[in-house]
């Protein structure tokens, strides 16, 4: 059986991490290194010397062959470019293994093939990777060798930010200095840095590679374009947290053992609710590695699945009708000494900070809506938001019971005089100990929940990076925590303004909470009602990020200028343009080349069999004139919604770059191909399996 993990023992044996640094680094460089890390120091080029040189050594002794500049262009992917350690050969034909300081903190990859939204000509290709060392290095382990990963940002030879992480460290400087700011005003005079701690719930699903390798559309796009819906589907509610299958089973403890070596916290594991899907999630950290340790993950699922005869979908909705999947994304606000500035205590009402903490958040996520849903926008996404399995496209607030009642109590009276208590949860059963129960039910329709002691992001998809809605969240709550700051540092009476503020952010900003059921169609009207913004598809999202509000904000904080904004925007629109381009693509080849022949070469056995049954006197052959009947009818629609898919697609195609191609896609494009989709999906149906061209739904979710 499986041999013996020590899991203490392999637990970031791959990292160079404090502990490593601190046993290899002399002691004056280590203290340098430290002071950038926790304080943000800039490091001398001597000192990055002598960093470089040890961790080569160490990455070396792990096997290590290469480094690369490991970095998060807009792609939402990760992108790096191998550089063996070698140096020329000598005279006596030997190489020496090197790493200078300045090739660890700066690195230039030809950039001109990421898109950069016109923030750079291809022509000027220069763009420029620097060390994130608040991201600790690691070697990874694949095909390919052993490779030191360095954690780096991207930037243009202009100093704009090509990627993820640029404008992530700059929130999290926002967050630092504003939260900061506020704690001082509270008299907190100990904390010396206030983080965004992030924790990212992945969900995943898991085929069979062989059956994999005959869909041209998982293989293309991530998920499948045509599939009938097997005669069960996930109704039976019997896979989430089920027993996990013995070949999955054996998978999940790879991809652990693998991110633990990485120094990634993998904690939790389970069935998810549709057959297939599964979760993984780790302990929460720091956002900025919170971000880097996601991406890993996501890497390390799809890498073990190849080895296990598996492929990993990260796709948000891989099978129509069946449940998607998608990432929560837990935040909270953590000092450098341990305080949570979003744990609201035993007594919430009497803990001021947290209700000014929470109004605040409150009154950023009313005012920012747009950004906030925007930054979970993504094509794959659009199949998921708003189905009856994850949060609608309006942007709420779940507070609960106990948060509710005290917000209720500020708007009508001014002050909170109680909290509701959790009591005792009776089990009825002796033997079982009573459970102290939550103040709060758990709410899984809210697309931004309170939880305890942080908020619960719901809405970001599956294959996404977790960076764009951690930069929002962290830019719009420092935007009022600095003008409570303000405020607060004017004040007479500082209590009395506190006091004020709290009210009046909560009365002002109540619309945004809501505590119902997300999933319900009252919700949507009620949204509307109140004025909420309601951006169902990303195409309707993307403008969020270029309003006068948006820019206003990122450039106060210095998150994004206006041309970087407008460049994001920009790539958006072109990344939905061709990811529904090669999905209607695909469906042309399958239906083309797969499809259409399938259905004439069993019409034509049918056909066949009509006629010499049929010759034969007394016997009936109406079964066989029924099928042919039906099967050359949705032939015929199938040829139709063909031609027009076609048709439209060449449109789209020959149009100009941006926001009209992509409404046109949106608006003509995917309603051709939903309407190609239906009668495919009803000849599935009828012809015999044999000869139906691809597995079905069934055969790919059931048969893992
Ligand atoms: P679930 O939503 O499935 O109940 P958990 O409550 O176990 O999940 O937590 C989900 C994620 O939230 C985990 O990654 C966990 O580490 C993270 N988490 C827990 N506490 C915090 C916190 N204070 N700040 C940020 N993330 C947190
Ligand atoms: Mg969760």
């Amino acid at each position: 059986m499986s041999e013996f993990v020590n899991v203490s023992e392999i637990f970031g044996q791959d990292v160079f991490n404090d502990s490593v640094m601190q046993e290899r680094l002399p002691k004056k460089v280590y203290k340098e290194l430290k002071k950038t890390i926790e304080e943000g120091k800039e490091l001398s080029l001597e000192i990055a010397d002598v960093v470089a040189h040890e961790m080569k050594e160490w990455a070396i002794e792990k096997g290590a062959t290469h480094y690369t500049h490991w970095f998060q262009p807009m792609t939402g992917l990760t992108a790096e470019k191998h550089d063996a350690f070698i140096t020329a050969p000598m005279e006596n034909g030997k190489v020496l293994m090197s790493f200078s300081g300045k090739e660890l903190i700066k690195g230039e990859p030809d950039a001109s093939s990421f898109p950069s939204g016109g923030l750079r000509a291809t022509f000027e290709a220069r763009g420029y990777t620097a060390w994130d060392c608040t991201s600790p290095a690691f070697v990874r382990h694949d095909a390919a060798g052993a490779i030191l990963c360095i954690p780096t940002a991207f930037c243009s030879y202009t100093g704009e930010a090509l990627d993820q992480k640029t404008p992530l460290l700059r929130s999290m400087e926002a967050i630092n200095r504003e939260a900061l700011r506020l704690l001082r005003l509270f008299g907190n005079t100990t904390s010396k840095k206030v983080t965004p701690s992030v924790g990212a719930e992945q969900e995943y699903f898991l085929i069979d590679k062989a059956k994999y390798l005959q869909r041209k559309d998982l293989i293309y796009t991530g998920r499948t374009l045509f599939g009938a819906m097997p005669p069960k589907g996930q109704e039976m509610d019997d896979h989430y947290f089920g027993v996990v299958r013995q070949r999955v089973a054996g998978y999940m403890k790879e991809v652990n053992e693998e991110l633990w070596k990485l120094g990634v916290t993998a904690k939790t594991q389970h069935n998810e609710v549709a057959p297939a899907q599964h979760e993984l999630a780790p302990i929460y950290a720091p956002v900025n590695i919170a971000v880097d340790h996601n991406q890993i993950i996501m890497r390390t699922l799809k890498k073990v699945a190849s080895r296990h005869g598996m492929r990993c979908l990260l796709h948000e909705k891989p099978f129509q009708g069946i449940n998607g999947s998608g990432k929560h994304n837990n935040w909270s606000l953590t000092t450098d000494d341990g305080i949570n500035l979003l744990d609201p205590g035993k007594t919430p009402h009497e803990n001021i900070q947290f209700l000014l903490v929470l109004t605040c958040i409150l009154k950023a996520v009313d005012v920012h809506a747009d950004l906030l849903r925007e930054s979970a926008a993504d094509v794959g996404n659009d199949q998921r938001l708003g189905g009856n399995e994850a949060p609608p496209a309006v942007i709420s607030v779940f507070l609960g019971e106990q948060l509710g009642d005290v917000l209720e109590q500020l708007i009508t009276t001014g002050t909170a005089t109680r909290s509701k208590k959790g009591g005792r949860l009776e089990t009825g059963v002796r033997t079982l100990p009573d459970l102290v129960k939550d103040a709060t039910d758990r709410n899984r329709t809210s697309p931004f929940a309170f939880t305890g002691n942080k908020f619960e992001f719901r809405m970001v998809g599956s294959r996404d990076s977790i960076a764009s809605c951690n930069i929002v969240l962290n830019t719009i709550t420092a935007e009022v925590f600095r003008e409570v700051n303000e405020r607060l540092e004017k004040a007479q009476d500082r209590d009395l303004e506190v006091h004020d503020i709290i009210k009046e952010f909560a009365t002002d900003h109540q619309r945004i909470v809501f505590n119902g059921n997300g999933y319900s169609k009252e919700w949507e009207e009620e949204a509307k009602r109140r004025g909420l913004p309601n951006l169902p598809t990303m195409v309707d999202a993307i403008p969020a990020l270029t309003t006068p509000k948006a820019i206003k904000l990122f450039e106060t904080f210095k998150v994004f200028s206006r041309a970087e904004l407008e460049s994001r925007a920009e790539i958006q629109y072109e990344s939905y343009a061709k990811a529904v381009n090669i999905e209607a693509r695909t469906m042309i080849n399958m239906t083309t080349k797969q499809i259409i022949p399938a259905v004439i070469r069993y019409t034509t056995t049918v056909a066949d069999s009509v006629h010499s049954v049929g010759s034969i006197e007394g016997m009936d052959v109406s079964v066989q004139t029924d099928i042919l009947k039906k099967c050359t009818q949705h032939l015929k629609k199938v040829n139709e919604a063909l031609h027009h898919l076609n048709e439209v697609t060449d449109i789209a195609a020959a149009m100009e770059d941006g926001r009209e191609r992509a409404i046109y896609y949106k608006d003509t494009v995917i309603p051709a191909m939903a309407d190609l989709r239906t009668p495919v999906d009803a000849l599935e149906i009828l012809v015999d399996k044999k000869v139906w061209p691809m597995p079905s739904y069934g055969d790919l979710i059931f048969e893992v």
